[in-house]
């Protein structure tokens, strides 16, 4: 039987630190690195190796995940003489997981290619509770062979993959899919706002709404966690900031108006600015509520 290959995992914050649990319980030797050293320590009691450096981790690995906040952490860890991929072997695989947006993963992948690495654009949809389920669904860019290396991998930390053939188009996909919950949530935040205005208990409308054509199962969720008030996260309010800004700015370069993304974007910063970054997305449901009618 053909040996698993051992994973370097860099970043173990709310999505990679599940992530990296599922593939030890797999058999898969798993390295693990976070900025913050104490986050990737605590995987050892689960079995996973920890690193002082993103290249102590990646050093000798066959694949290479990054599970990180953004494009430039990603960049920083990876590239550059003390990078991930400085102590790659060519041929190895490196498998970008971060919602990064379409000109990161293009220019990551280029520096990929200097190295001989070959490059998996692989977004996930799915927050905090699929990831540890492994029930991600994962929006994968790549050729035919590079399919059989990651398959396996993507079977633990998945219910599903979405395989797609150009570079890139796993996070164009992924961009697409949170513009539409980006718009979900607002719509849903404000329906909440406007309802309560309306002097109809709020938690009418979505008794209302379930079960029917108009239901949609995360916005119902989502609906409830604002009545409840309850911003445990499982998708960070930064990160879907993060997203609609980088949606707007592809749509941009294509000479499109995302108009509703705009119009979220300034009320979604305001909940960032009011300590809610780190909440839940339903937590955007907090900025706006006092509305001053023109
Ligand atoms: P998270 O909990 O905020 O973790 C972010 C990770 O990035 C941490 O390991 C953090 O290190 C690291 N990091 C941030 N800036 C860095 C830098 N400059 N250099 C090195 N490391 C840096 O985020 P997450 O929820 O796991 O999400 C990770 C990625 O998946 C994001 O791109 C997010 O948009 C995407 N995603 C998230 C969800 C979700 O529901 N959470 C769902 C789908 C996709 P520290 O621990 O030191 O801060």
């Amino acid at each position: 039987m053909t040996p698993l290959p051992t994973i370097a995992i860099l970043g173990t914050g709310t999505m990679g630190a599940p992530m990296a649990r599922n593939l030890v319980r797999a058999g898969f030797g798993v390295r693990v690195w976070n900025r913050t050293l104490a986050k990737a320590a605590a995987l050892a009691a689960d079995g996973a190796q920890p690193a002082y450096t993103p290249a102590d981790a990646a050093a000798d690995a066959d694949v290479l995940i990054t599970m990180l906040a953004d494009g430039a952490a990603v960049q920083q860890v990876t590239a550059g003489p003390t990078g991930a991929l400085s102590v790659l072997r060519p041929g190895a695989t490196w498998i970008q997981m971060s919602t990064i947006g379409v000109e990161w993963t293009d220019r990551l992948g280029e520096v990929a290619d200097c190295y001989g690495v070959t490059f998996v654009d692989a977004p996930v949809s799915g927050s905090a509770g699929p990831a540890a389920r492994g029930e991600l669904e994962i929006l994968a860019a790549g050729a035919e062979p590079v399919r059989e290396t990651v398959g396996p991998i993507f079977d633990v930390l998945g219910r599903r993959t979405v395989w797609l053939v150009r570079r890139g188009d796993g996070s164009r996909l992924k961009l697409a899919l949170n513009n539409w919950l980006a718009v979900l949530v607002e719509g849903m935040a404000e329906t909440l706002t406007f309802v309560e205005a309306l002097g109809v208990d709020p938690h009418i409308v979505l008794d209302s709404v379930a079960g029917g054509p108009l239901a949609s199962e995360y916005a119902l969720a989502k609906g409830a966690a604002m009545l409840d008030g309850d911003y445990v996260p499982g998708f960070p309010l930064r990160h879907a900031v993060k997203d609609a800004e980088l949606a707007v700015h592809a749509a941009n370069q294509r000479g499109l108006h995302l108009s509703l993304t705009k119009a979220l974007l300034p009320r979604w910063r305001e909940a960032v600015a009011n300590h809610h970054g780190g909440d839940d997305v339903a937590s955007a449901v907090t900025a706006g509520t006092a509305v001053t009618v023109t």
